[in-house]
């Protein structure tokens, strides 16, 4: 994964929107940059403990409205944020309605079948996202611990 590619990526593009110096946007940029899978705001606002709520919401909206994070639907309430390849690389969610744990996936097969459909429905695809639901293997055991 291009980690450092992004940050310099995502810093250039809040320069040429306009956004000077800022160092919430920052900080929310270097952290989301060395994440494997998406953070909620709540996880993000812990880590970055000295920058205040306000500021990483902002950030985080202005992130969101620049396509340079996306947000991802996982656990129910609280969405993650995680970072918009400039390439398109980008991987889906595995989540467990238990724990709450998300696991990441890619599956090329699995783009290659979204490429058909777009194909064969004729309509330009422009974004998609695969969300997994079910029960991830440590809460599994644990209830057929309890059945048996
Ligand atoms: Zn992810
Ligand atoms: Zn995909």
């Amino acid at each position: 994964m291009p980690v450092a590619g992004w940050e310099d990526h995502a810093l250039g593009a809040l320069r040429e929107a306009g956004f000077r110096g800022g160092m919430a946007r920052r900080r929310v940029v270097a952290l989301l940059a060395h994440q494997d899978c998406a953070l909620t705001a709540l996880e993000i606002d812990r880590r970055l403990a000295a920058v205040g709520r306000a500021s990483v919401y902002r950030a985080l909206e202005q992130l969101e409205e620049l396509g340079l994070v996306q947000r991802v639907e996982l656990a129910g309430e609280a969405a993650g944020y995680e970072r918009l390849e400039p390439g398109g690389e980008h991987h889906h969610h595995l989540v467990c309605g238990r724990c709450g744990k998300v696991i990441p996936f890619a599956d090329p097969e699995l783009e290659r079948a979204i490429g058909s459909i777009s194909t064969g429905a004729d309509f330009d695809v422009s974004a998609h996202e695969v969300v997994l639901r079910g029960t991830c293997s440590t809460c599994g055991r644990g209830a057929q611990r309890k059945a048996a």
